[in-house]
């Protein structure tokens, strides 16, 4: 039989395993538990849809041989097939979670071991040789893989019943490390009640105990008895659930490192009774705006597993959101179908839902520190949420947006917004752009900050795409300070600024003919203080869409661009003595609209002449 090599990622990850020393070496059994479990579930859920396929009482065994230092760990579950035993043992399957963090220390090795696991081969951080004999349903031969961490085997043989049998030789005890511990029925009866518990299937064991008869003398008795309580943590009640209990499951179940932010558990009474434990992440997974991003809801039905991914049970804006929903109500032996009783699911949906949102409300008003970490993670989901179907959904949504503002950076509600509007300020303002550092430094913010008014930065790209379909706030209208007319005047500035274009209107026209193939208009403006000019655009796409819609490849659509002057600022005035000069103008009005694009956060139209021009400038001036 010839002995084939690991993969080198696989190869990588067992020589953590090896010298795990450092590590909580105990979590083997909760990987080998739960690896257990999850191929009971695969069988069952086979089991409904094809009437072919059998359940057996479900079980997992765990046996312990002190003389020949080994534990087994049995279950009659799904079971492999040689293919699939090569598969699935020969490369590690989870890699994702550690894959991305290349350069690890021993540290890092240990924390990523110690809290979530790796799966199977963390059998390795206790036995140095492991076999696997495996027989998948309804099929007539079983595999064997045996490995020592150098190589695997893979056999044939025979196998009675459907499932896996993995045994492991526990390693001699070192220095460092008592591993004898493992080969004692009570330490891994304890370990299995610390761990894996919840484990919805009875974990067996064969257990020694003494019966003391009547004369008082002792009698060893073996008997084989269920560790685990099997109740799963949400079917517990609230006062036996420690956080860290909640934490631990969150932690073990998504593979996560760091706690959740929020964890909610609740059960509703009524027409769908349900039990539901939801979590919300601390962090965003980094896949989460893909699509191999997997809805992390999982279905049951009193307390036995239905599906995965359960998306029926929540509504696509809270997709952050994961946990269990078990429902009393659903009928199991129609699987499949369940899932099409619409009313039911929507039921199941609303109220999720609903919860999730006052749970946010909650958040929001009374710890406000960590709705802003929230609203950092998964705060752009929300928007889309609002976006989505041409606004079906703001009305639940709105009031949990909050967007950075000119208010010391900070984050704000609209209704705060609207509640510390300044007299006279009629609209809500906002500006966007790819930061906040790009906003901060745009000539038409100036004049705003000066009247203190309050300004939105719209950093996210979905922001200003946002206002086409929300439009108004307490029936305040959202307004770009980038487009269109901003009406900040009083009737007198008004009028002083139509007397000034007039005064200049050949210049103006001049300026407009030079730049008629750029811009759509030419135009004085009071909406800039300290700067001679910006780019702004008319009241229907702005420029910043544009940009936004161009890494969506829509080329084609156009922000019509305005270049606005500043009739007060000094280089205005001297354009207005060389008025005739058509040379300069010429010159000068280009050089104005590259600046403008500069300041909008576009590129030069051509950076050779731009450099050029301005070189020359340079020269004259010294
Ligand atoms: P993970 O469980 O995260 O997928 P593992 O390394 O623990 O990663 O296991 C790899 C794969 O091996 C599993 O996805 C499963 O398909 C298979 N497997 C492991 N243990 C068993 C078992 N007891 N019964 C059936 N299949 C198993």
């Amino acid at each position: 039989m010839a002995i084939k090599q690991f993969k080198t990622e696989s190869k990588r990850l067992l020589d953590m395993m090896a010298n795990s020393i450092y590590t909580n070496t105990d979590i083997f059994l909760r990987e080998l538990i739960s690896n257990a479990s999850d191929a009971l579930d695969k069988r069952h859920i086979l089991s409904l849809t094809d009437s072919g396929i059998k359940e057996d009482e479900p079980l997992i065994r765990i046996d312990v041989d002190k003389t020949e230092r080994t534990i087994t760990i049995s279950d009659n579950g799904i079971g492999m097939n040689r293919e699939e035993l090569e598969d699935n043992l020969g490369t590690i399957a989870r890699s994702g979670s550690y894959e991305f963090k290349k350069d690890l220390s021993t540290k890092d090795e240990a924390d990523i071991i110690g809290q979530f696991g790796v799966g199977f081969y963390s059998a390795f951080m206790v036995a140095d040789s492991v076999e696997v004999v495996s027989r998948k349903v309804n099929e007539e031969n079983a595999a064997k893989w045996v490995s020592n961490m150098d190589g695997y085997e893979i056999s044939s043989c025979k196998k009675d019943d459907y499932g896996t049998v993995i045994t492991l030789h526990i390693r001699k005890n070192s220095k460092e490390k008592k591993y004898d511990k493992y080969l004692d029925k009570n330490e891994i009866r304890s370990l299995v009640k610390k761990y894996s518990d919840f484990i919805r299937y009875p974990i067996r064991m064969t257990l020694e105990s003494y019966d003391y008869k009547e004369d008082g003398k002792a009698e060893k008795v073996s008997k084989e008895e269920t560790v685990n309580s099997m109740i799963p943590i949400w079917k517990k009640s609230k006062k036996e659930i420690k956080n860290d209990d909640y934490e631990n499951f969150y932690m073990q179940e998504y593979y996560d490192y760091s706690k959740p932010l929020k964890t909610l558990h609740y059960k509703v009474e009524g027409n769908t009774s349900y039990t539901a434990l939801l979590y919300i992440p601390s962090q965003r997974p980094i896949n989460y705006y893909s699509s191999d991003y997997k809805l992390g809801l999982k279905l049951y039905s009193r307390g036995v597993f239905i599906k995965d991914e359960a998306k029926e049970i929540v509504s696509d804006y809270f997709r952050f959101i994961r946990g269990v929903v078990d429902s009393d109500d659903l009928n199991l032996n129609i699987s499949r179908e369940i899932l099409q009783q619409d009313f039911q699911m929507n039921t199941l949906r609303k109220s999720v839902d609903k919860k999730i949102k006052t749970s946010l409300e909650n958040m929001l008003t009374k710890e406000r520190e960590n709705y802003e970490k929230f609203f950092d993670c998964f705060g752009s989901q929300l928007k889309y949420g609002c976006y989505d179907g041409f606004g079906v959904n703001k009305d639940v949504l709105i009031d949990l947006l909050m967007f950075k503002s000119t208010n010391e950076d900070k984050y704000v509600t609209l209704k705060e917004y609207v509640s510390r509007m300044k007299e006279g300020q009629k609209e809500i303002y906002y500006a966007s752009g790819e930061s906040v550092d790009t906003i901060k430094k745009l000539p038409q913010l100036e004049k705003l900050l000066d009247k203190q008014y309050e300004v939105l930065y719209f950093t996210d790209s979905v922001d200003e795409f946002l206002t086409s379909v929300i439009r108004e706030y307490d029936g305040k209208m959202f307004k770009s300070i980038l487009k269109g007319d901003l009406d900040l005047d009083s009737k007198e500035e008004k009028e002083e600024l139509v007397k000034k274009s007039e005064e200049n209107k050949d210049l103006l026209d001049k300026i407009k003919e030079i730049l008629k193939e750029k811009v759509s208009d030419v135009r004085l403006s009071s909406r800039l203080k300290s700067y001679p000019v910006c780019l702004v655009s008319d009241d229907n796409l702005s420029i910043d869409m544009e940009k936004v819609l161009k890494q969506f490849n829509q080329d084609g659509v156009k922000a019509n661009r305005i270049l606005e002057i500043n009739p007060d600022h000094e280089l205005f005035g001297k354009l207005k003595q060389f008025a005739d000069n058509n040379d300069v103008i010429r010159e000068y009005a280009d050089l104005l609209y590259q600046q403008a694009l500069l300041m909008a956060g576009l590129p030069v139209d051509d950076p050779e002449d731009y450099v050029k021009k301005i070189t020359e400038l340079m020269l004259k001036a010294m």
